[in-house]
């Protein structure tokens, strides 16, 4: 129970293949109370329904990250619910179809703007409006990926965009920590997602990890979600503006 008596908004669920979904299966296993958000109506009923599952009340808002107004409600609506709150998670990317298939060289400016926007600095006015909330300390995770800091062919503009979030979650850590509030990315390897069929090429990424990362696979979205789940807690009091890459070491290759 390293979560007993936390209280989280879990930001990125959009069904249940969802890496958010699978991290607030872990944190409910670990006895943290949560909130979910969802992007616009057509998500409103499966989000609802999967946080139904858990049991017991979750609250839960409607929030595009491009739209200030609907995050001032999301946190008044924690702030009248709970009062204060000790986790975020953030699990949200997205760049145009067309964008995350052949060359970075292309980029339209629109492309990188939405892309920004949405993946990278989505994180910051999240945790403009958390950090009032989270009192008595807190921890703030994003997931990120490694074509942050190397070339991974078709990755693109969201490799842009990752970099940008993992500055800025080192940035943040550096604002926050006096308040006794840890930021950290945890860097997945590749998993089946709604999000991950937008890459063109995903499967063969897939192929390529399993072949040679030092553990002959691709990680679990449970190990993902566990690794969140010690990010999130006090055992990992120590750690901030950290990446922890849960890749089945993948990133410590050099061919
Ligand atoms: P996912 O289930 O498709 O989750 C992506 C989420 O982002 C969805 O809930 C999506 O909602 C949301 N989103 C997109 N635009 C948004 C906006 N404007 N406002 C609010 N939410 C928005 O895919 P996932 O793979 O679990 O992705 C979660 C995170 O993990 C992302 O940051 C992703 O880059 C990261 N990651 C994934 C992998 C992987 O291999 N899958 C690896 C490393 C890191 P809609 O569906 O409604 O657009």
């Amino acid at each position: 129970m390293l979560l007993q008596g936390k209280k989280g908004l879990i930001v990125g669920v959009a069904n249940k293949r969802s890496i958010a979904w699978a991290i607030a299966q872990a944190a409910h296993r670990e006895g943290a109370q949560l909130a979910f958000t969802y992007q616009g109506e057509r998500l409103k009923e499966s989000v609802g329904e999967l946080a139904a599952g858990l049991g017991g009340s979750s609250p839960l808002y409607e929030c595009d990250v491009t739209n200030d107004a609907q995050m001032d409600q999301v946190f008044a609506g924690i702030k009248s619910a709970w009062g204060s709150m000790d986790f975020l998670v953030h699990a949200v990317a997205f760049a145009k179809r067309e964008e995350l298939e052949g060359d970075f060289l292309p980029t339209s400016r629109e492309g990188f703007r939405l892309a920004l926007d949405v993946s990278a600095y989505s994180l910051t006015a999240l945790a403009q409006r958390a950090v009032p909330l989270m009192t008595d300390g807190g921890s703030i995770v994003a997931l990120t990926y490694y074509g942050a800091e190397k070339v991974i062919p078709r990755y693109n503009i969201m490799g842009v965009a990752k970099s940008a979030l993992e500055a800025s979650i080192r940035y943040l850590a550096f604002d926050v920590g006096p308040k006794k509030i840890r930021v950290n990315g945890l860097s997945a390897g590749p998993v089946q997602t709604l999000a991950a069929r937008g890459i063109s090429g995903f499967t063969d990424m897939m192929k390529i990890v399993e072949g040679k990362a030092p553990l002959r696979r691709n990680v679990q979205i449970e190990e993902v979600a566990n690794a969140a789940a010690f990010l999130l807690s006090p055992l990992s009091s120590g750690i901030t503006g950290e990446i922890l890459y849960v890749d089945c070491g993948y990133n410590i290759l050099g061919m």
